[in-house]
């Protein structure tokens, strides 16, 4: 007899550690060395946590052995509330708050408490993965609204809302986002609060980036744009604090709070379920938010994330059939290549074959369920000078593929 896995995963897939990823791992134990450009981890690329939190931590260890109340520690969450009434998200009480084992387990909290077979939510395409995947998971349909690259992928509000339907449930931003680095306008943001807000639908705004921003980009909170329905937004330590392995985030309910007791009540019951988000990472939260924001000094035009992402995006626009939206936050660039150019089939078969032949590994597009087939996506994380090996190995592949 074979052990079948459920059939609830037919159709989901998580390709930034995906059948690539682990032929990546498969050459690593033959002994070759990958340039591993494919995922947002910052500690592997010399990123250090701050020591504050590392210590608090260390510090709190004893007083972390037990579990802790389901939505999280008291002094956390006070310190997520304080945090936003310092960004402007009004009327969030303590209730309101739940820490979780990073945001990845929030997302699929948040779809499972919401969602009945069919019920339909509407993603952005390109996604970070994990959103398509925890709704389809949670019995619903991702139902994905494009992000215009010609309008340095500002999602297309006209698209998303002819993609409302009487099963829409809600709308999920990824700002600043993930893969593309765009971070929007406010009067887009502005504009989709509108249409949530006329159609009943609830905003997820997944923020895990909020501190990431070059050149002088804002970053708008949705909780501070949505009134009239709820706005459930996402933060966490794994970026802007370097912390990915601590698995610490929380979510936060704001706006018309008072439509959504039932759904509040399911978040509950399915967080008391798991009883609690790990302890010990709870005794750095509050320390992150209140301590010294470490990251700004990162992102700054002498910072080590500013200038590796312009060095990704200098060495890839200096490539004839290689074209890309310079990002304005987060940690990742997102190019197109011309594939006739080069003789390339598709964005799997080149990320693949970029992988066998050189070494380095990159995601593709369609893994953040691109509309087409000719993106992918690199972690500006690496130093400078591991950058430069690795650019050099992909213009080289690309030079002896190119045909136009
Ligand atoms: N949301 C986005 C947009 C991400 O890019 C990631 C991780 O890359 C996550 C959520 C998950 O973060 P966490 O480490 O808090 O689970």
């Amino acid at each position: 007899m074979n052990f079948q896995k459920s059939q609830r995963l037919n159709n989901l897939r998580y390709e930034i550690r995906g059948a690539t990823y682990e032929k990546a791992l498969e050459l690593e134990n033959q002994g070759f060395k990958i340039h591993n450009l494919n995922i947002g981890n910052p500690a592997p690329f010399g990123f250090d946590a701050p020591d504050e939190i590392v210590h608090d931590i260390i510090m709190n260890l004893r007083n972390a052995q037990g579990y802790s109340d389901s939505r999280g520690l008291f002094a956390a969450r006070k310190a997520i509330m304080h945090y936003t009434q310092t960004i402007g998200i009004p009327d969030v009480e303590i209730s309101d708050i739940f820490v979780g084992n990073g945001v990845s387990e929030l997302i699929l909290l948040s779809m499972q408490a919401l969602l009945n077979p069919g019920d339909e939510i509407l993603v952005p395409s390109p996604d970070y993965p994990l959103w398509t995947a925890s709704i389809s998971l949670s019995g619903g349909k991702p139902v994905h609204y494009v992000c215009d690259e010609q309008a340095d992928w500002n999602p297309d509000i006209a698209d998303m809302e002819s993609k409302i339907t009487p099963r829409t449930k809600g709308i999920v931003l990824i700002n600043p986002n993930n893969p593309t680095g765009a971070v929007y306008e406010k009067d887009i943001l502005l504009q989709i609060a509108k249409l949530a807000e006329e159609h009943g639908l609830i905003i997820f705004s997944d923020e895990i980036y909020d501190k990431i921003l070059f050149d002088g980009a804002v970053h708008y909170p949705m909780g501070t744009l949505v009134h009239e329905t709820l706005c459930v937004s996402f933060g966490g330590l794994s970026k802007n604090y370097r912390s990915a392995g601590f698995r610490g985030g929380w979510m936060i309910m704001s706006g018309a709070k008072h439509k959504a007791k039932s759904y509040m009540e399911g978040i509950l019951l399915l967080a008391s379920m798991r009883l609690c988000a790990n302890v010990p990472t709870q005794y750095g939260i509050q320390t992150a938010l209140g301590g010294f924001q470490s990251i700004s000094n990162l992102v700054a035009p002498t910072g080590r994330l500013y200038k590796q992402m312009n060095l990704i995006y200098d060495r890839l626009t200096s490539i004839p059939g290689i074209s890309c939206v310079k990002p304005k936050g987060a940690l990742y660039v997102f190019p197109k290549i011309d594939l006739k150019k080069f003789g390339l089939e598709n964005d799997e078969k080149f990320v693949y074959d970029l992988l066998s032949e050189q070494k380095v590994l990159v995601v593709a597009g369609t893994g953040f369920n691109y509309i087409s087939n000719d993106h992918f996506r690199i972690v500006t994380l690496p130093t400078i000078d591991e950058l430069n090996q690795a650019m050099d190995k992909l213009q080289y592949f690309l030079e002896s593929r190119r045909v136009l």
